[in-house]
């Protein structure tokens, strides 16, 4: 077990740690999508009294859903993100035991205490849960895409280019919160880590799908006290949140993380070729083309991206503050994407 504070009561970890858990739960409701609940409803051993799938992550939905969902004991969340965030919220508004069991791995919802939903099409935190157990079983996890698993270390690599921001946000005086050496170096430790079992991650072996979970609950050790996530978000997710905004669609969050990845360690000249090695090595699509993008509409995000992060206001002090991104140095960073 991780030491220190995580949102997460208990855990189990293993291939087949979901098999019968349903006999453990009382009456239970899933909260699920199509896909996932097909392939868990035969390993729990016991049927829900009801099964909510995800409609919309929009309040107003969640509400509804929640208004019109029976009597019981547990929630049990079973599927990817939105199911699992759907599952916090409905046990946090009705106050029941909470246990999730993630089958995809490329969101760490399910280490989080708070429910990602929808307010207007803003993303909004709301809530406090915590999974008892956190059930990761490994059988159940891989029966989802490869690349969707894998696409679970793009929030540990981060940590690479965002405690960069936050050293350089100290250096200039505009750190937010206070700055913390030993948390920096609490992280890096949690990105050596997981670099040195690329090869576990890219097979999504049992090793290299715990390797992620437990990267997940390591950060949460250090920012759940802290009381932000200074550590493992900076600039490489502001690119994302530009091109949300931009392109009005969704994207796989670990490979559009990674592209900026790519894109800021190399404006930081922050160990940029090993970074892209990494991802390379093991597996992690960060290309343009796995993401839809065009060459154009990169382009002109990252020309406009200090003037929509000082706009934003509640972003914090990143190299895209210090470093001017001039049409130039676009030009050449572009040439090495594959689009
Ligand atoms: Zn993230």
């Amino acid at each position: 077990m991780i030491e220190g504070q995580t949102n997460v009561r208990s855990a189990r970890f293993g291939a087949g740690a979901a098999d019968g858990i349903g006999k453990e739960l009382g009456r239970f409701i899933v909260t699920t999508m199509d896909l996932p609940w097909r392939l868990a409803k035969p390993r729990l051993g016991a049927q829900p009294v009801a099964v909510l799938r995800v409609e919309s992550m929009e309040i107003e939905t969640l509400d509804r859903q929640v208004a019109a969902a029976p009597e019981c004991d547990t929630v049990l969340a079973i599927g990817g993100g939105q199911a699992i965030d759907l599952g916090k919220y409905l046990a946090w508004k009705r106050g029941l035991r909470l246990v999730t069991a993630p089958t995809i791995l490329s969101v760490d919802a399910f280490v989080t205490p708070a429910a990602g939903l929808r307010r207007g099409h803003r993303v909004e935190y709301v809530g406090q849960t915590s999974p008892d157990p956190l059930v990761i079983d490994y059988d159940l996890i891989r029966t989802a895409p490869p690349e969707l698993n894998i696409a679970g270390v793009g929030d540990l690599l981060s940590i690479h280019t965002a405690c960069f921001d936050w050293e350089l946000a100290n250096r200039a005086g505009k750190s937010e919160f206070p700055f913390r050496a030993e948390d920096v170096a609490k992280a890096r430790a949690i990105l050596a880590d997981t670099m040195a079992r690329a090869d576990a991650i890219r097979s999504c072996s049992d090793d290299g799908l715990g390797a992620i979970v437990e990267g997940y609950m390591r950060v949460n050790t250090i920012c759940l006290p802290a009381g932000h996530y200074r550590v493992e978000e900076g600039s490489e997710h502001y690119l994302f949140y530009e091109l949300e905004e931009r392109l009005q669609r969704p994207f796989i969050h670990g490979w559009i993380v990674g592209l900026g990845v790519g894109l800021f360690s190399r404006l930081q000249e922050n160990h940029h070729a090993e970074a892209v090695a990494f991802m390379d090595a093991v597996g992690l699509r960060h290309q343009p083309a796995d993401l839809d993008i065009r060459r154009e509409d990169l382009a002109a995000s990252l020309l406009n991206l200090r003037r929509y992060v000082e706009a934003r206001r509640d972003l914090w002090y990143t190299v895209i503050n210090e470093r001017a991104l001039l049409p130039a140095w676009v030009e050449t960073a572009l040439a090495t994407l594959r689009f």
